[in-house]
């Protein structure tokens, strides 16, 4: 893994995945609230599982208040872009009637793909959590880290691994079910 310049956003991820962060940054995320949110995002997702989507879950916070909901349904909008991610960050733009989210915060229950890491920098985000990491598309660490490319001009702070389990298991879960449907002729 390179290390950015910057030297606080790779590794804010790896710490934050392993429990191992304290109360050492100025700034220090508040983990109960990063936690009540994440369980939204989480709600977020189970909409997306009943909807036979992959549960993948979105919220964007301002000033400790939820404005906007999104979950994942590419496939039921006949829509690649339809991430959960993108679905709050259109939300939140509508609501706010500014298509930059300055102050925001986004929490989403997957680390996200490059698009919507994309997505995040145009609305100049404040700051992205995401709960479990995504190894085959994931933008935050996982594959590339676009949140530490110090060529991209905006950087919103990064956290990662907050209810990984618990958003994990909700994806493992689907997917095994997914699977068994599939031997079972579905
Ligand atoms: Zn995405």
């Amino acid at each position: 893994m390179s290390v950015s310049p910057a030297g606080s956003v790779g590794s804010a991820v790896a710490d934050t995945a392993t429990g191992a962060t304290g109360a050492t940054a100025a700034a220090a995320p508040d983990v109960a609230a990063d936690e009540a949110f994440m369980r939204l995002a989480i709600e977020a997702a189970s909409l997306a599982k009943a909807a036979g989507e992959v549960p993948v879950g979105a919220v964007v916070v301002k000033d400790g208040q939820v404005i906007a909901t999104g979950f994942n349904q590419p496939i039921g909008r006949h829509d690649p872009t339809a991430h959960a991610e993108i679905a709050a960050l259109r939300a939140a733009a509508g609501a706010l009637g500014n298509y930059r989210l300055p102050g925001c915060t986004l929490y989403v229950t997957l680390e996200p793909c490059a698009m919507c890491a994309g997505a995040m920098m145009h609305a100049r985000l404040a700051r992205v959590v995401f709960g479990a990491s995504d190894p085959k598309t994931g933008a935050c660490g996982s594959v590339v880290n676009l949140f530490s490319e110090n060529k991209l001009n905006h950087h919103a702070e990064l956290s990662g691994g907050v209810l990984a389990a618990e958003c994990g298991t909700m994806l493992s879960a689907f997917f095994a079910e997914r699977r068994s449907q599939a031997r079972n002729g579905n």
